[in-house]
């Protein structure tokens, strides 16, 4: 076989497997970026876009290769199209992965290039802030395209969302405790904050004025560090023994599917509530296990919307009020998940799609009629 034939049947392998994993999810578009200049390499997937433009967070990662990138990128595009459907807002689900280490290769030309290749898409997604990227980033993009929020506030933006996320995450906690102890104090609870990035430092701050027992734990050594001169009397827990803690809250707040069958053979919480997407490594797998454990799961699409509800907010023209009010919604909306989760006996993953999903069959169906 020719180089030439070698090369078509790699690119007809991943077309077939990227067709594939598109009807398996339901996703309707998975656009890739090249840029030879900057090095950039990217994609974007737009998983609905039912009720509204497609949002969803830029996520720059060393991902080894790009199946990994696409594998993140689909599971995280779906997410976000649930997460905007049960917080009742019009928009689609999106998202968007940068392969690289944003330490060491991020710039302002790479930033810019890939604002241009978000233009390209019209509007049917909207960029925001995740993982590895800021608000500088977004001030890059936004000298190449309008389809972009979460910019700073002195270009009219709402700032970082990652405080507003955090006060979501906290009260979706509080609601998870109301749930199982009967009332919200998370007073001497012991807790454990896995990623002490920007959602995870402020929801350590709120845990703090609730007099919780705290323990973090982060592979960056800094954010440690760093956290640790804040407040005293955190506790650093071990990556290799986290999961062997006496907790009764444990908060994923790092990368996603670290609710495993590896975690949940150790895990002895109560409650699981935290900021991460794609907590569970499989929906229904996990979700049972949680449930056949004792494990009360907090959504993640759900209490972690309050990033989502900000960015949203600064396209209407920017209200942080408005957020921090809108955000409060989540404590009685975890409070219903788990009263449907109880009444009809299914996990709360699953009572919190069908919440999601009665929306968007809703509005589809308001759609398909015009
Ligand atoms: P971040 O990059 O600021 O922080 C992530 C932290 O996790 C970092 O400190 C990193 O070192 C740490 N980390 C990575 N891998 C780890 C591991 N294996 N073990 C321990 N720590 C690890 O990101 P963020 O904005 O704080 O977001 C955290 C999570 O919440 C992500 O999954 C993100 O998608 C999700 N989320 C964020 C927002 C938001 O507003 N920022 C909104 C919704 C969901």
């Amino acid at each position: 076989m020719s180089n030439t034939q070698e090369l078509t049947s790699v690119n007809q392998d991943l077309n077939r497997a990227v067709i594939e994993s598109m009807q398996a999810g339901g996703h309707e578009q998975v656009v890739h970026f090249h840029d030879q200049y900057t090095g950039l390499r990217a994609i974007v997937a737009i998983h609905n876009t039912w009720l509204g433009p497609a949002l969803g967070g830029t996520r720059m990662w060393a991902y080894h290769n790009e199946q990994e990138a696409l594998t993140d990128v689909l599971r995280l595009s779906r997410g976000m199209t649930y997460k905007a459907a049960i917080t009742g807002l019009n928009l689609g689900g999106g998202k968007a992965v940068i392969i690289g280490d944003s330490r060491t290769q991020k710039s302002e030309a790479l930033m810019r290039r890939f604002g241009k290749f978000v233009n390209g898409l019209a509007g049917r997604y909207i960029t925001a802030e995740d993982v590895g990227v800021n608000t500088k980033d977004m001030e890059y993009i936004s000298r190449e395209t309008e389809h972009v929020t979460g910019l700073p506030e002195f270009l009219g933006g709402g700032g970082d969302p990652s405080p507003v996320t955090a006060y979501g995450v906290y009260l979706g906690m509080k609601a998870s405790a109301k749930e199982v102890y009967g009332n919200d104090s998370l007073a001497g609870k012991k807790i454990l904050v896995q990623g002490i990035g920007k959602v995870g430092q402020h929801l350590v701050d709120y845990l703090i004025q609730e007099g919780a027992v705290i323990y973090i734990n982060d592979i960056n050594q800094d954010n440690l560090l760093k956290l640790t001169q804040k407040h005293s009397g955190l506790k650093i827990a071990d990556s290799a023994t986290m999961f062997d803690l006496d907790i009764d809250i444990y908060a994923p707040c790092a990368l996603g599917a670290t609710i495993n069958t590896e975690s949940l053979e150790k895990l002895r919480c109560a409650i699981i509530a935290g900021a991460a997407n794609n907590q569970l490594s499989d929906e229904n797998i996990h979700g049972n296990l949680c449930t056949e454990k004792g494990i009360l799961w907090a959504p993640d699409f759900l209490i972690n919307a309050g990033g989502l509800i900000n960015v949203s907010i600064e396209l209407e023209g920017y209200n942080r009020e408005t957020a921090m009010s809108s955000t409060e919604n989540i404590y009685a909306a975890a409070l219903n998940v788990f009263k449907i989760a109880k009444t009809e006996n299914i996990t709360t993953i699953n009572a919190a799609k069908r919440l999601a999903e009665l929306r968007l069959e809703e509005i589809g169906r308001i759609k398909l009629s015009y």
